[in-house]
């Protein structure tokens, strides 16, 4: 089915195609005529589904094809969507100018980390539609720099990452100061019962949709393993970069420090390559990023953290350089490639100390990964394991986001002066004087990383059987889907699975 028979307007249609897009996917198949009709929406689909479209194509149609109810001289706010990463929260702001190109809509984002006076302007001027992670949200709502009185559409996108991330008291709060008539919609990619209880307060008569998880056959990605031994990695993977010219090769490390290491042993081999984690400043984070997305930069090694929501199209190579402590993980990592129905391929460099996250990885996707062993790179068979380092950041240490555990707010991560490992300010309450980092328009300074690992987001625990009648309960009901999300975030707090 094409994009012509979803009832989409010819604006949009012409800048769905300009994108290249020519088929929707299941998602959008679904999600757009129901969200062109009005009504409250609940979407079981994680990202890489093509959600984004999915719930930003019907409501930049409807905006566009409805007046604002109150006539002003300003543009009133007319829809929100919340996000848990400032990372989502600029990808979608962009999606909603690409897709929104013909129509003459505007769009702003915001979130912490970055002035808040650049925002301020933006919605001084008018915006139709906002972009926000909850906590500058709410800064927002305080300094009441931002009016939500004519608010026609809230989507809730990334819903258990967000309440993953400790933010259900500032979702409520931000509920609390909307227009009770609304339009709903909830994207998650796991219902548990907190999810099940946001969706019944919120929705009201909701049509259910949901896509299959498309990670857990994998199908599209092809896999592999590199055994090889644990101090010939680097070595290997230079060697493949250079054997295959490899370009926009997204490399996972366990640990910040592995990161910096190997994208500076990287360097040195005359690859070049950037590390983005948590101690990175947000403009080294967004340097990174857009190098690596205009193809300057051939690696960007990665923490699982920082990883989070990076969106590129078509990312065609992922290299596990260690194997994650946590097999759901290895599903994240490998899911940054084969976008959105394009193909990708994912390697792994796997060395004797990780033979046994490898099983539980093989037992997690239900099937084992081709092993390929290298020319030249023949791990000793007589090596013997050793511990791995299992901190990784986030894991074992303080809850690293949300605001309930007294985390900063919204992903801010700037470096304290002088110490690499600071935490960053809470957003909006920064000490540093509002607007001191440029911010350009509102989309700037953009692609900070999450700070905490979104625990439900893993394989296995799969969206709910498809409801066909307008309840969530038929979604949502039956045994809670994220037991093992519930179980691995207590893990995460106590150093994952005690591992
Ligand atoms: P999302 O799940 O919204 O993060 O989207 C994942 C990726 O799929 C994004 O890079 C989109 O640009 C891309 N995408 C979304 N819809 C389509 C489509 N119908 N055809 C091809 N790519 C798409």
């Amino acid at each position: 089915m094409s994009f012509d028979s979803l009832g989409l307007s010819e604006p949009l249609l012409r800048a769905v195609n300009e994108l290249g897009y020519t088929n929707p996917t299941p998602i959008q198949l679904q999600a757009i005529p129901a969200v062109l009709k009005g009504g409250d929406l609940l979407a079981g689909a994680q990202t890489g589904t093509g959600k984004t479209a999915g719930f930003t194509l019907p409501i930049l149609q409807r905006l566009s094809q409805m007046a604002p109810a109150a006539a002003g001289s300003k543009r009133p706010v007319r829809a929100l969507i919340l996000t848990p990463t400032r990372e989502l929260a600029a990808q979608v702001e962009e999606s909603v100018r690409a897709y929104g190109k013909y129509l003459k809509l505007r769009s702003t984002v915001m979130f912490g980390g970055v002035g808040i006076n650049p925002q301020i302007d933006a919605l001084r001027r008018g915006v139709d539609i906002v972009v926000a992670t909850p906590g500058r949200l709410l800064d927002h709502m305080q300094q009441k720099t931002i009016d939500v009185s004519q608010l026609e559409i809230l989507v809730l996108d990334e819903a258990d990452r967000m309440l993953d991330m400790g933010f259900i008291h500032d979702i409520k709060r931000v509920l609390a100061r909307l227009p009770q008539k609304r339009q709903n919609l909830l994207f998650s990619a796991t219902f548990s019962d907190e999810i099940k209880a946001l969706a019944d307060s919120l929705l009201d008569s909701p049509a259910l949709i949901e896509v299959a998880r498309r990670n857990t056959t994998a199908e599209r990605i092809e896999q592999k393993i590199h055994p090889v031994d644990r101090d010939r990695k680097r070595e290997l993977l230079t060697h493949l970069i250079r054997q295959h010219d490899w370009f926009q090769v997204l490399v996972f490390t366990r640990t910040k420090h592995g990161a910096n290491r190997l994208a500076e042993q990287l360097t040195k081999d005359g690859i070049s390559a950037l590390a983005i984690h948590g101690n990175k400043s947000q403009s080294a984070r967004t340097r990174a990023l857009a190098e690596f997305k205009d193809q300057t930069l051939q690696v960007l090694v990665a923490t699982d953290i920082a990883a989070r929501g990076i969106d590129i199209d078509q990312l065609p190579h992922v290299v596990n350089f260690d194997l994650p402590n946590v097999p759901e993980d290895y599903v994240h990592r490998i899911g940054r490639t084969g976008r959105a129905g394009a193909e990708g391929e994912a390697v792994s460099l796997v060395c004797v100390d990780e033979l046994q996250l490898l099983k539980d990885i093989e037992r997690l996707i239900k099937r084992p990964i081709p092993q390929e062993v290298i020319a030249g790179f023949e791990p000793d068979p007589n090596a013997k394991p050793e511990p791995i380092q299992r901190r990784s950041q986030g894991r074992g240490g303080p809850r690293e986001g949300g605001r309930a555990h007294g985390g900063s707010q919204d992903q801010a991560r700037a470096p304290k002066a002088g110490n690499s490992a600071g935490q960053g300010q809470r957003d909006g309450r920064s000490s540093k004087p509002a607007g001191a980092k440029p911010a350009g328009h509102a989309n700037a300074g953009v692609k900070a990383a999450p700070r905490r690992p979104e625990a439900a987001h893993a394989a296995g625990h799969a969206p709910a059987p498809r409801a066909k009648a307008g309840n969530p309960g038929a979604l949502l009901g039956g045994k809670s889907r994220n037991d093992n999300g519930g179980a691995r975030r207590d893990g995460m707090r106590t150093g994952g699975r005690g591992r």
